[in-house]
């Protein structure tokens, strides 16, 4: 039986995806192994994560301040709108080094199963940012059932608006874009489609 205090620990672990009973444990007595340096440090993180990141006023995105570092660089094309259902996709074609445009956010897939509905997610603030100098909308959705439902929603409504197109699927179908190897996505992003709706 472990001291109460240990104990709290590997209960606030098992809050972690993927982290049950034994490695619970595990990590909080790895922790203990640490200086107290570290540990103050890595506490103090887990605070000013909780109490700085918000999301951009403009994409959705995960920020510190009120808009994001790719909304408020003057350097990139703001006409060309990536959009992705979560930060952490932006983030893995952050990572390709290739995309100059700016991102959408929708915090979600339209699902019918899980009961998601399109006004649940962030698409009339998408509808209001495309205006007449938005060159390319480009739907970066998992090729999953879901991300299709949304991707096929989405060019129904832009529909003669703005150029819509989609990733080329070099991704799996099923596939889910945070798990694509960096030279597949760049590969899918290269090869985009005009969406036919
Ligand atoms: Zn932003």
């Amino acid at each position: 039986m472990y001291p109460k205090t240990l104990n709290n620990l590997i209960e606030s672990l098992k809050i972690l995806p993927g982290v049950g009973q034994k490695t619970a444990e595990r990590y909080a007595l790895s922790i203990l192994d640490n200086d107290m340096e570290d540990v103050a440090q890595f506490a103090k993180s887990l605070i000013d994560v909780k109490d700085s990141i918000r999301t951009c006023t403009i994409c959705h995105n995960l920020t510190d301040q009120e808009v994001c570092n790719v909304c408020s660089d003057k350097s990139r094309d703001h006409n060309t709108i990536c959009v992705v259902s979560s930060a952490k996709e932006a983030f893995s074609i952050e990572r390709m080094n290739e995309y100059n445009g700016v991102y959408h956010v929708l915090n979600g897939l339209i699902s019918t199963q899980k009961g998601i509905l399109p006004e649940d997610l962030t698409l009339e603030s998408l509808l209001n940012r495309i205006n007449d100098q938005t060159r390319e909308v480009i739907l970066a959705l998992n090729a999953t059932v879901e991300g299709e439902m949304t991707t096929l929603y989405i060019a129904k409504k832009l529909d003669g608006k703005v150029k819509t197109t989609r990733l080329a699927f070099g991704l799996p179908i099923g596939g889910h874009l945070d798990y694509a190897d960096d030279m597949t996505l760049q590969k899918a992003f290269e090869g985009r489609n005009d969406i036919e709706s």
